[in-house]
């Protein structure tokens, strides 16, 4: 089945306050981390960037360059309509410590429309108002999703098609499955599989690369 992978590198950073997907690390821009991978494992990798810069970012030319759209949602949907792939993987460019194994494992969708890349949760879990806490929540159930995340392409779009006519934005594309009653699957990530979100992130990730860098002979 032909598979395309779909790397978001088009966010503005709000939380952190600069588009994290080209902070540099070891001469490469973060979403390169990515994107190699996808390049390696995929027949079609589509990368979503912001508008303005979407013709000054350089890439192999095999990779195919989508502009974003405001919210991460509106940029996996831009991202989609260029392929006509039955499995698309999407992928944070903010997770660059994705393994290629993780790839692999979460486009094997047997009896499921989606699958996720997520771990258990290690800690207890509170549920808090106004800093206080109103009850412990059972975690045994409870998994802290990641990307990958792999689909049939049809049933996203569907998806996507669905939430936009509704005004809904989840915060991950399982979630629009998972609401549209399609049935997702859970594949073991890893607690390393870090998002760069805030500044204090950056030397954490950076050392975390270092070792997959040496790994790789750069
Ligand atoms: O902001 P956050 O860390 O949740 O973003 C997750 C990923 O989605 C990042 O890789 C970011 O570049 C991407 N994104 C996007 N388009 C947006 C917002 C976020 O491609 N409008």
């Amino acid at each position: 089945m032909r598979t395309a992978c779909v790397v978001l590198a088009a966010g503005e950073g709000k939380r952190i306050g600069l588009r994290k997907q080209f902070i540099e690390f070891f001469g490469k821009p973060l979403f390169m981390y990515s994107l190699e991978k996808a390049l390696k494992l995929f027949e079609e990798v589509i990368l979503v960037l912001p508008a303005d810069v979407l013709h000054r970012v350089s890439v192999p030319p095999e990779v195919k360059k989508v502009e974003g759209g405001k919210e991460r949602q509106d940029s996996v949907l831009n991202g989609i309509l260029e392929t006509d792939a039955e499995i698309v993987v999407i992928h944070d460019s903010a997770r660059p410590l994705a393994s290629e194994e993780m790839f692999r494992e979460v486009v094997r969708l047997g009896d499921y429309d989606g699958k996720v890349v997520a771990v258990p949760s290690r800690d207890t879990v509170k549920e808090v108002a106004d800093k206080t806490v109103l009850k412990t929540v059972d975690r045994s159930h409870l998994w802290l999703a990641q990307t990958p995340q792999a689909f049939k392409r049809k049933v996203l779009l569907e998806c996507h098609f669905r939430a936009r006519n509704e005004g809904f934005y989840g915060t991950d594309d399982a979630s629009l499955l998972e609401r549209y009653g399609y049935k997702v699957g859970v594949v073991l990530g890893s607690y390393w599989n870090v998002k760069l979100t805030y500044k204090e992130d950056i030397p954490f990730i950076e050392r975390l690369l270092a070792k997959e860098v040496g790994s790789c002979g750069y």
